[in-house]
């Protein structure tokens, strides 16, 4: 599904840079959650903002679902987006003027679905991420779990084989976070390929794989043994 060699990722800073990713190679399959693990600073949301096509590596291959992404420009990086993955944020980044059923069926106009389809693929959605009732909410009258629930379902509404997550409990207590990480778990069960950047050793084995960055390097890469968020809840 995603396979990655020799990625190198600097910024500019002055008249010198910075260099935060310092030859990373991946390979994730079709089926698989990990984690991608490492301290504040370690460039974990860089390497998701390439993986995302957000951003662009300096130097390296990536190939996402066969895709060679290079020098893509912003129409195609759209498109993309758009076709291959969805992204969950630690913030939610919903939009605050629009209720959850409108802010679900957003991205499917830029899939350009009729109203009629869009609507009833956000209500699908919703529904799937137990929300169906607060439909017509906006998003300041929502907790922090069901904003991320909403955040969840908007992603998944356009269908993405593989789903991208920054931190998406970063913002959330204990037990709200199990919840989210429980029904990510579950989507996983179904073969949803999911990506999780997180610093928060329990939310990682939760995955089963853990990914850890050290200074722009992978320092360990293993398979582990799942712990069900369920279990926790
Ligand atoms: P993490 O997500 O692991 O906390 P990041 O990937 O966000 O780490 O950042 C890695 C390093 O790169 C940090 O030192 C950060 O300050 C720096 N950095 C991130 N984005 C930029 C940017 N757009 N311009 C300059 N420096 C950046
Ligand atoms: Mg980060």
């Amino acid at each position: 599904m995603l396979k990655i060699s020799q990625l190198h990722k600097s910024y500019p800073i002055g008249d010198s840079s910075l260099h935060v990713l310092k030859g990373i190679d991946l390979n994730v399959e079709s089926g698989e959650m990990v984690a991608i693990m490492g301290s504040s600073g370690s460039g974990k949301s860089t390497l998701l903002n390439i993986i995302g096509i957000l951003d662009e590596a300096d130097s390296g291959e990536y190939t996402l679902d066969g895709v060679e992404i290079k020098n893509l420009n912003e129409k195609k990086a759209a498109i993309y987006r758009n076709k291959f993955l969805g992204f969950i944020f630690q913030s939610f980044n919903l939009i605050n003027y629009k209720n959850a059923l409108e802010n679900v069926a957003l991205p499917l106009y830029y899939q350009g679905l009729k109203r009629k389809e869009r609507q009833e693929k956000a209500k699908f959605h919703l529904k799937k991420v137990g929300l169906l009732d607060w439909a017509h909410h906006l998003p300041s009258e929502l907790s922090g779990g069901q904003k991320q629930r909403v955040a969840i379902a908007r992603a998944l509404a356009a269908e993405p084989k593989l789903l991208l997550a920054d931190e998406p409990t970063g913002a959330l207590d204990m037990g709200t976070s199990y919840e989210i990480m429980e029904f990510l778990q579950q989507l996983n069960d179904e073969g949803k390929t999911i990506l999780i950047v997180t610093h928060e050793e329990d939310i990682a084995k939760m995955c089963k794989r853990i990914v850890r960055l050290r200074d722009g390097v992978i320092m360990e890469d293993k398979k582990v043994k799942q712990v069900r968020a369920g279990q926790n809840v």
